[in-house]
């Protein structure tokens, strides 16, 4: 280890690591990290006396909870605009009237306004990856890198999954040719490839079935395999999908996927809400993620994806909050607790899935499904911690740690959030971006957006 490394201690009162096992949930908990990266996870007597740790930064959690930081696997953030805007409509309406006629107002400066928005409320809330479904290009990169950048202020982790997408009915703000979203794919790709610390990340993201042709979902897809990243699309979210799907292809939607040269072991589609057996079974058999987003589905009323299925099979799920006007939070804590209830009731079956899985879902297996070595306290993971104030009571009785953070806990609870070994959040308020300078920003923007 030379002078030079960064190496920071954390000192918890308790942890829940997020490893499967005996050691999920500890007492007294140091965590070591150099460079970005946990090398030691352990009694803090125990690390205070490791060598690495005699220069470190020492960051004091007592009277706190150390957990993973969350990991959103989908989202849009310039949607968080226009929360509250487009609210209790039927989903095209929605789409229509909200989505279509606001987002094309965007510039890069508005872009950069929208993620300081999403990403900071996110981080307040404990989320220390996003991965934002970018598919506001205007044919080029500067809305996409003004996101990016805006993520790198706040110190957050970002997937930028940078969209593909030709269908006509969409505003031409959306819409490319294959050779441009190609290229601007690799151009962004390649500016912001960070191997070492993977604060950034870019990987390709055809629309959906509705919103790229297949030659450009294959585009996409063998993108992600050049880059060596997965690739994101949206599928069976809403019925009418399935139906178009069976219409123009003579397949449901993920066998009509499966027919084109992709490779699915890449794939994270996102919703499946309909995707029936044979498609559950196809996902599974192919390697395939899902991106499950409960509080978006319920929200928009598309429907209930069999996660209990899913699971059961061994496909890799991640929990996503999608767009701050669907959901309306941004919270993957509450993520947790919306799978688990939505799964529950829909089977009517208190036992269809657990706590233990779904904080797993919101954290080790996230990371999982966007290839990042995120979501768990142990050495090889990234350090990206969560500190949840244990005087809260809703993380009380103590000794039910993990299901109260998933059932009962507050946002009040979570106080502090360090991504890479770095604190972004501190007593409850972001360290590097003023709010108030986000509130200012968002209420010039949308001074005269109105809901009709
Ligand atoms: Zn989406």
């Amino acid at each position: 280890m030379s002078d030079a490394a960064d190496a920071v201690v954390v000192i918890a009162d308790r942890a829940v690591t997020g490893v499967p096992g005996a050691s999920a949930v500890r007492g007294a908990t140091a965590v070591l990290a150099v460079d970005g990266a946990i090398v030691l996870v352990d009694d803090p007597a125990a690390v205070l006396a490791d060598p690495r740790a005699a220069a470190a930064r020492r960051i004091d959690w007592s009277g706190r909870a150390l957990v993973p930081g969350t990991v959103n696997t989908h989202n849009h953030s310039f949607q968080s605009l226009l929360r509250g805007i487009g609210d209790d409509l039927p989903f095209l309406a929605w789409r229509d009237r909200a989505l279509y006629r606001y987002s094309p107002r965007l510039d890069a400066r508005g872009m950069e306004t929208a993620a300081l928005f999403a990403f900071g409320e996110m981080l307040l809330h404990g989320v220390t990856t996003v991965c934002d479904f970018y598919y506001l290009n205007a044919q080029g990169n500067d809305n996409a890198s003004a996101t990016i950048e805006a993520a790198r202020r706040l110190g957050m982790r970002i997937v930028l999954a940078r969209c593909f997408y030709d269908w006509d009915g969409a505003p031409a703000a959306y819409r490319e040719t294959i050779p441009q979203a190609v290229r601007h794919f690799e151009e962004l790709h390649r500016h912001y490839h960070d191997a070492a610390r993977q604060l950034v990340s870019v990987q390709p993201a055809p629309h959906s079935q509705h919103g790229a042709t297949p030659d450009m979902i294959v585009a996409g897809a063998g993108c992600a395999r050049d880059a060596g990243v997965p690739w994101h699309i949206h599928l069976a979210e809403e019925s009418y999908q399935v139906d178009q799907s069976l219409a123009r292809f003579g397949a449901r939607p993920l066998h009509a996927v499966a027919a084109l040269p992709v490779d699915m072991a890449r794939m994270i589609a996102v919703h499946g809400c309909w995707f029936d057996a044979g498609e559950r079974a196809l996902l599974a058999e192919r390697g395939g993620s899902l991106a499950y987003c409960p509080g978006s589905n319920m929200f928009l009323g598309d429907g209930v994806t069999d996660l209990v299925d899913l699971v059961a099979r061994g496909v890799k799920v991640g929990l996503g909050t999608d767009g701050g006007c669907s959901n309306n939070r941004v919270s993957v804590f509450d993520e947790m607790r919306m799978a688990a209830l939505l799964q529950k009731v829909h089977r009517t079956d208190g036992q269809a899935i657990d706590a233990e899985t779904c904080f797993a879902l919101g954290t080790r297996t996230a990371g999982a499904v966007l290839r990042l070595p995120v979501g768990a306290i142990a050495p090889g993971y990234r350090c990206d911690l969560v500190a949840l104030d244990l005087a809260d009571p809703s993380l009380w009785p103590a000794q039910a740690l993990e299901k109260n953070v998933v059932y009962a806990l507050s946002p009040r609870a979570i106080t502090d959030v360090v991504v890479d070994g770095h604190e972004v959040v501190a007593a409850r308020q972001l360290r590097h971006v003023e709010l108030p300078e986000i509130q200012a920003r968002v209420s010039e923007l949308t001074a005269d957006w109105i809901r009709d």
